[in-house]
């Protein structure tokens, strides 16, 4: 854990860059979350882009922010958001990003606080800081051209999850395009994110070097397992991620399995909510909706119990890590009938990972054996491989910058791809300054 002291332990340089554009990542350089890239032009014209923690165990957490005026937000998961509340305390930055992200930015600061306490791990900032993170938003809606000191912004749709923003920035001489989480293929929540000319790109590499199968064939896995557990009489528990998984995985339900009777529970619900407040950063605010309304939302002790008996929950936490999951899981695992499917990447440490490893989960502070069949699918929504290399191909820029990227199993193959297309390429780790001219 770093013990921040404001001012003393950055080590950020601190007199402007001579020309040019200087960038400097605090964390999710080399590393996937984690996130905080300071840039700056030759005016002293300083921004933050995104500010998070990885809850890992132990957590992560990226170096010292030097004094900033202005942070941009690019999307409300905790590992771009998670320590704004440390900035908005100590220097007062602005926070700037889509009106959604905005709104989810409440619920997910609150849930990380108490996960913290009920974890033990220590946090820099407390309840109050949110209070003044919330004052200190500054909304811009997609593609409005807004002004941060003298350089123009705007916001284009990232995918990845409704509200996530890719950041366009055009200094004195350069046009710089963030591209935050994003994909570039359509999910149920929202349509991928289409290239933008620009002559600096910084693009997330977390898939380099792999690719997604084709999502039909996921779909049809996903169809057939649940079918084939629901006709032995079992439910099917699948753990998501509040903020994007668990509406994406209830609209496919609701798509490809209407007949099913499926539950939600965990703060998916508040989530789905906001969404349907902003139409506008959706791809069908329409197919939400109806998906919504033909889940039944569990909110009670007795919901919980029914729900037990249902073909499908669908709840956080997306990794196994606590949350209403454990209590369906600690129920449905004396049965053999009932079956788990994962969602996605499970973390090293993570419950799903322990699963997964040695067919045992952390229930209530004891190792527990699952004897349930396991199924592990992925419903990412970041660009693969493939997709990212098209994706810089059609910004056609004079540097890439390769971020939020493992540097041994991702970013090597990011590297040799485009530099064999005759990209300028650069893999920068955390804590080391960089300027483009
Ligand atoms: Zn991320
Ligand atoms: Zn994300």
């Amino acid at each position: 854990m770093v013990f921040y002291s404001p001012g003393r332990t950055s080590n950020y340089p601190d007199y402007p860059p001579p020309q040019g554009i200087r960038y400097h990542f605090l964390g999710g350089a080399n590393e996937v979350g984690n996130v905080g890239c300071v840039f700056e032009d030759r005016f002293g014209n300083r921004s933050l882009l995104d500010y998070g923690l990885t809850p890992s165990d132990p957590p992560r957490y990226p170096n010292e922010s030097p004094r900033i005026k202005n942070t941009v937000v690019t999307h409300s998961h905790i590992d771009h958001i998670g320590m704004v509340p440390w900035l908005c305390s100590n220097y007062n930055s602005k926070i700037h990003g889509t009106p959604l992200t905005a709104k989810i930015s409440r619920l997910v600061w609150n849930d990380c606080y108490k996960v913290s306490r009920i974890e033990g791990y220590p946090l820099t900032w407390d309840k109050r800081d949110i209070d003044t993170s919330l004052d200190l938003w500054n909304t811009h809606k997609f593609n409005e051209k807004w002004e941060m000191e003298n350089w123009d912004c705007t916001f284009r749709k990232a995918g990845h999850i409704p509200g996530a923003a890719m950041l366009k920035v055009n200094t004195e001489n350069h046009k710089i395009l963030f591209t935050g989480d994003f994909d570039s293929r359509d999910s149920p929540l929202t349509k991928g994110a289409s290239p933008e000319k620009c002559d600096i790109l910084f693009i997330e590499g977390t898939y380099g070097g792999k690719n997604h199968p084709d999502k039909n064939d996921t779909i049809k896995e996903f169809k057939e397992h649940i079918v084939r557990v629901t006709d032995r009489g079992g439910t099917v528990l699948i753990p998501a991620f509040a903020n994007g998984r668990t509406q994406d995985i209830v609209m496919t339900l609701h798509k490809h399995l209407p007949e099913l009777d499926v539950h939600v529970d965990g703060m998916g619900k508040a989530i789905a909510k906001l969404q349907m407040e902003h139409p506008d950063e959706l791809r069908s605010v329409e197919d939400l909706e109806s998906a919504w309304k033909w889940s039944r939302r569990v909110s009670s002790k007795s919901d919980k119990r029914k729900a037990l008996d249902s073909d499908c929950i669908v709840s956080t936490s997306g990794m196994l890590d606590g949350g209403p999951s454990i209590w369906y899981l600690n129920r449905l695992r004396h049965d053999t009938r009932n079956s788990i499917v994962l969602t996605g990447y499970q973390a090293p440490g993570s419950g799903g990972n322990m699963l997964l490893d040695e067919k045992k989960v952390n229930i209530w502070g004891n190792k527990t054996r699952i004897d349930l069949e396991v199924k592990q699918l992925s419903f990412s929504t970041h660009a693969g491989h493939n997709e990212i290399v098209k994706f810089v191909e059609d910004c056609d820029p004079e540097n890439v910058v390769i971020y939020h990227s493992d540097p041994e199993t991702a970013r090597p193959h990011l590297d040799s791809d485009l530099l064999k297309l005759g990209f300028n390429v650069e893999s920068p780790m955390n804590g080391d300054s960089h300027i483009i001219d």
